[in-house]
């Protein structure tokens, strides 16, 4: 099913475009670097490289899971995406318009038709704020509904998520984790957005709640015509849900597959790895666990593939050459130098 669903989708014309997306924090000289200059030490500004110039197309009605481990950047992707974070290098285009050539209006509706529900409930809602002001203020302030409307609107959002219209006059201290979570996500809809980026957004609930926190994606996707891009350090969690996935290793992708052909046959010896490193589980409870050896500093990435360091299939050419990002079959593209082009 979710094989002809991915058919059907792969015809469509892309809701999001990433080229060469890419990151750079820079890390300043600071006051003792300054003291040190003073005295010739010739402390420099560090460039570090968090997104390396990713590309990326999602199609609507998709849900594609980003996985990789802590620092390999998809959190950051999230941001620039969501237009928390500037962008460094590349373009972000939404149903056809990249977001450099926008008009302000255009810029407004791509902000209001992404919307991001973050892993910590509790710190993304303003405590003393209402319910009915937490989710009924940024659809009156941007001329959605009038003022008039508003506590039928949140009523309806809150029971579309499964909470009590009663309980719109309460205080988020008042909810359990679970509940929060779907304030969160009827504050998100409540602009009307067609792209939901979840970061990390059932990391911090209970196994049973997540459960349910994922069955209510998932039909929400159905009910509204939503696409989701799902960020999760969990591949348990992904594989039930995704119909894509990306994985990420420091700042780049690595393989793109679908999430059926990704976990009966990965290709990228790290995406293989990451496989192998599950425990069996129940899908819902199979937790990543760190492979052998570190993750490189962003600060000093290794040359060449940036997973050689780690990877048991390494090979000389591996130390000098960057793999591309190349199709090995169809839907599928993987960056390593073992792979046949398709
Ligand atoms: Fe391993 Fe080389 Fe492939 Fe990188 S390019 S994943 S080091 S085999």
């Amino acid at each position: 099913m979710r094989q002809d669903m991915t058919t059907e989708k792969n015809q469509q014309e892309p809701m999001l475009e990433l080229r060469s997306l890419a990151k750079t924090f820079t890390k300043p000289v600071g006051v003792a670097g300054h003291i040190a200059n003073l005295f010739g030490a010739g402390v420099k500004r560090i460039d570090v490289r968090a997104v390396a110039g990713i590309d990326l197309s999602v199609r609507r009605g998709e849900v594609v899971g980003i996985v990789g481990e802590s620092g390999c950047g998809k959190s950051t992707v999230a941001r620039m995406i969501a237009g928390i974070s500037s962008i460094s290098a590349g373009t972000i285009s939404y149903k056809g318009v990249s977001s450099a050539t926008m008009t302000p209006q255009q810029r407004q509706d791509f902000a209001l038709s992404v919307q991001m529900i973050f892993q910590d409930p509790f710190a993304s809602l303003n405590p003393r704020m209402r319910v009915i002001d937490i989710i009924g203020e940024a659809p009156v302030a941007h001329g959605l509904i009038r003022k008039a409307e508003q506590r039928a609107y949140v009523v309806d959002l809150m029971e579309k998520v499964g909470l009590s219209g009663a309980y719109a006059n309460r205080y988020p201290h008042q909810f359990s984790g679970g509940q929060r979570q779907r304030i969160g996500i009827a504050r998100a809809l409540a602009v009307k957005p067609s792209l939901i980026i979840c970061d990390e957004a059932v990391a911090a609930l209970d196994v049973s709640i997540q459960a349910q926190v994922l069955n209510l994606f998932m039909d929400l996707r159905d009910e509204l015509d939503l696409t989701y891009l799902f960020i999760s350090h969990n591949l348990g969690v992904v594989e039930h849900i995704s119909d894509r996935v990306v994985i990420m290793y420091l700042g780049r992708v690595v393989e793109i597959a679908p999430t059926e052909e990704l976990f009966s046959t990965p290709s990228h010896p790290y995406t293989r790895l990451l496989l192998e490193q599950l425990p069996v589980l129940e899908a819902g409870e199979r937790d990543y666990k760190p492979i052998q050896g570190e993750l490189p500093s962003p600060l000093n990435p290794p040359s060449g593939c940036p997973f050689h360091p780690r990877c048991p299939r390494a090979m000389d050419r591996c130390k000098r050459d960057i793999p591309e990002l190349k199709a090995i079959g169809p839907g599928r593209l993987s960056a390593c130098h073992l792979n046949v082009a398709a």
